[in-house]
């Protein structure tokens, strides 16, 4: 089982994933939780060269990022799951899209095909949106840790778009909850929407 947490910055995808996995391990299952970018040791390198280097082209950007996937799905991802692991990851192709096709403009179909290249068509069981507003999510992140949160909130609005614009492409793929709830009650539902998978 393959579970992708997705949204903006602040959004608190982070603390779902994590309440998620505990929730599983405590019902017997084996648990891989990881996250993108920066999944190996190589995606480390990459996450650390594009959120801090002093200037990333946006092609190059989408390109590196891919780079991270391809390699993390194929060595940590693909595995776990041929192990019969359940996978949590926070975010993956749709943060992609979402950030370099739709925030950077590099088209969303483009970094959709580039995405669905890098994990060789590799698509989650589920997909999570934790869905906040720009100006929460700012507010939560407090300081800025890296070159993508910097952005103005012009940029995150239109991430959070075209997070929920997929999610509403494909309802029975995605679940989207509101971030500004308390993270017990989204956990509630997301864990409700896990077990409706029915593979647990
Ligand atoms: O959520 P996390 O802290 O791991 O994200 C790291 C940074 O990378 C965030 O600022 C996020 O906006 C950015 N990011 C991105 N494109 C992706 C994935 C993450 O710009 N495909």
């Amino acid at each position: 089982v393959f579970i992708a947490f997705e949204g903006g910055d602040g959004a608190g995808k982070s603390t779902q994933v994590r309440l998620l996995a505990e929730v599983l391990r405590a019902r017997g299952r084996e648990v891989l939780l990881t996250r993108q970018p920066g999944g190996t040791e190589l995606g480390a390198a990459i996450r650390d060269l594009v959120l801090h280097g002093d200037h990333v082209s946006p092609r190059a950007e989408a390109l590196l990022f891919a780079a991270d996937k391809a390699h993390h799905v194929d060595l940590v991802i693909r595995p776990a799951l041929a192990a019969g692991q359940v996978v949590l990851t926070d975010r993956y192709t749709d943060s992609s899209v979402a950030y370099q096709g739709a925030g950077r403009d590099l088209g969303a179909d483009e970094v959709h095909d580039l995405q669905m290249w890098a994990v060789d068509e590799l698509v989650p069981d589920l997909t999570v949106v934790v869905d906040v507003p720009p100006e929460e999510g700012r507010r939560r992140r407090g300081e800025v840790h890296d070159r993508l949160e910097a952005e103005a909130d012009a940029f995150h609005a239109s991430i959070r778009e075209h997070f929920l614009a997929m999610a509403r492409g494909n309802p029975q793929r995605y679940v989207v909850v509101d971030g500004t709830r308390p993270a017990e009650d989204m956990h509630a539902e997301v864990l409700a929407r896990v077990e409706a998978l029915g593979v647990l």
